[in-house]
């Protein structure tokens, strides 16, 4: 496909047009997963624009990975439906050996494969990633995985899933994230081995607590070599945070697209609300927050589509979209009035939704720490 960004998003504006507003508060409402939505996306070869045309996909850039996100939550939907088909792809595309991606990245462009499920996060690790405790034994031509895994989300969607646990205990490595492997388990053979539970939240996101029970993963389906998965899974988790950052501008622009036309709209006092500078200027302010990470997130695109493999860029970028979405978030529920608390107006499930990227996919504290420390040089806390 030979589009420009303009046109890409455009035409995934287009596809949006047909999930509108009454879609997405129907999921919400019951808390289901928007099948409908994520089949055309894939039927239109977005999710498989990261793929490389050889494999069957689209082989474009991050940067347009990117324009599809946005548009997709600027237009009112939510992208994290399907977001981790992107990055998770991205695990399996840079570290892979050829025959795995000829075995499963044909069957994930064509959408006859599901890998939406990314499991790092555990309970007595959290936000430390090298004190997890899942641990792939080996045993002749088989890994055996015994562990668990918590807010794994669209486990229960997802055909495949990369999973990342340890293969050398923690006290017989010389550092902490060397030890750690990286796998991709085929789930729909996993049986009685992995236990799935789900995990109610404030959105509706399909997070899972997961148990694994002597889970038997062929060794072939390692990624990469053994031992050095935190490196790998540190690189997809940089796509991750660019393209979520893309998530939360698209959020951005929602807010103010929304709140900008209300303010024109709605009269009180005899006079349009936005015509009162209290009621315009914070809009206005959201707008240039948005504006500016969408400029930090564009860099942070074009130098990971140019080989940069530090997490500096897609840290800041995630970091300041995420601020200036959530403070679009309250500039909308602030400029809607009660309004902003109806469900039918939508604001209120954008704003449940916006705040998930203070936290995840990493906790906005994690990246100051990772700033402070690793860009600006300053001693570290943990
Ligand atoms: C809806 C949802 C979906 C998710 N999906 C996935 C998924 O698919 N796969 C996956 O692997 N994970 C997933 N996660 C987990 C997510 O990545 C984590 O929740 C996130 O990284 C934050 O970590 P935590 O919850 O463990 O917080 P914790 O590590 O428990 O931290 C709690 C708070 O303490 C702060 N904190 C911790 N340590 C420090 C410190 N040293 N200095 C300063 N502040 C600190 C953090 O900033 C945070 O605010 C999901 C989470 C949610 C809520």
């Amino acid at each position: 496909m030979n589009l420009s960004r303009e046109q890409l998003a455009t035409a995934v504006r287009a596809l949006c047009a047909d999930f509108g507003h009454d879609y997405w508060q129907r999921a919400d409402e019951a808390r289901a997963y928007p099948h409908e939505f994520v089949d055309a996306l894939t039927d239109a070869g977005y999710l498989a624009c990261l793929i490389p045309g050889e494999y069957g996909g689209m082989g474009l850039g991050m940067r347009e990975a990117c324009v599809i996100l946005e548009e997709i939550n600027r237009s009112g939907g939510n992208a994290a439906a399907c977001h981790a088909q992107m990055y998770t792809m991205g695990t399996l595309l840079r570290h892979g050996s050829e025959e795995q991606k000829r075995r499963y990245l044909p069957g994930i462009a064509l959408g006859e494969l599901c890998l939406q499920a990314f499991a790092v996060t555990e309970p007595d690790a959290w936000s430390d990633t090298t004190r997890i405790r899942t641990f792939a034994e080996r045993r002749g031509d088989r890994y055996v995985v015994n562990g668990q895994k918590v807010f794994i989300s669209r486990v229960r969607q997802s055909d495949l899933m990369i999973l990342l646990a340890r293969t050398t205990p923690i006290d017989e490595v010389e550092k902490r994230t060397a030890g750690l492997s990286v796998f991709i388990v085929e789930m729909r053979d996993a049986g009685d081995a992995m236990r799935v539970n789900p995990i109610e939240t404030m959105i509706n996101h399909e997070s899972c607590e997961v148990f694994f029970d002597g889970l038997e993963v062929p060794a072939e389906n390692r990624i990469g070599d053994e031992g050095r998965g935190f490196r790998y899974i540190m690189s997809g988790m940089n796509a991750e945070r660019i393209l979520l950052a893309s998530e939360s501008i698209g959020d951005g622009m929602y807010f103010v697209d929304r709140a900008s036309d209300y303010a024109s709209a709605r009269e009180v006092f005899g006079r349009r609300i936005g015509e009162n500078q209290g009621v315009q200027f914070p809009i206005a302010d959201a707008y240039m927050d948005v504006c500016a990470a969408a400029a930090v997130r564009d860099e942070a695109a074009r130098e990971y589509d140019d080989g940069e493999t530090r997490g500096e860029g897609p840290n800041m970028a995630k970091y300041l979209a995420s601020r200036a979405a959530w403070k679009a978030a309250n500039v909308a529920m602030d400029t809607f009035g009660g309004w902003g608390m109806a469900s039918e107006y939508g604001i209120e499930r954008k704003f449940r939704e916006a705040r998930l990227y203070m936290v995840a996919p990493v906790a906005n504290n994690l990246v100051l720490s990772h700033v402070a420390t690793h860009v600006l040089g300053m001693p570290r806390s943990f």
